[in-house]
């Protein structure tokens, strides 16, 4: 990660996102509009994925998509939906973060099949 997007905050991404749809989108897509939204670039996502890391091949024909351009273009639309839903990112997640440590604070240290190689590591 670079230190210029270490630096943007998930209130300041909420805020230049709302800017932006005013000022350049013009109104919000409708909320479920954006959830069909979501789902496509997730879809998108998921096509370059599977040709990465999965058994799938690119066809001649495909335009080269990034992970990170998919990645950004799902957390777009994920902010319009907080945003037009009343929702604060910044302490949805962090209560959602307290929720996952209180829940599984021991089961994955206690899963065997994640003391195994796995498969597949993430770019570093
Ligand atoms: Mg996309």
């Amino acid at each position: 990660m670079t230190q210029q997007a270490a630096d943007i905050t998930i209130a300041q991404a909420q805020a230049s996102v709302d800017d932006w749809i005013r000022n350049i989108g013009v109104r919000y897509f409708s909320e479920l509009t954006n959830l069909a939204q979501l789902t496509e670039e997730v879809g998108e996502l998921a096509r370059i994925m599977s040709r990465t890391y999965g058994e799938q091949s690119f066809k001649a024909s495909d335009v080269q998509g990034s992970i990170s351009d998919e990645l950004a273009d799902i957390l777009f639309v994920v902010i319009c939906i907080a945003n037009q839903t009343g929702v604060d990112l910044t302490e949805a997640m962090k209560q959602n973060l307290d929720k996952k440590t209180r829940r599984d604070k021991d089961r994955h240290k206690s899963n065997p099949k994640l003391n195994q190689t796995p498969n597949h590591q993430p770019n570093q």
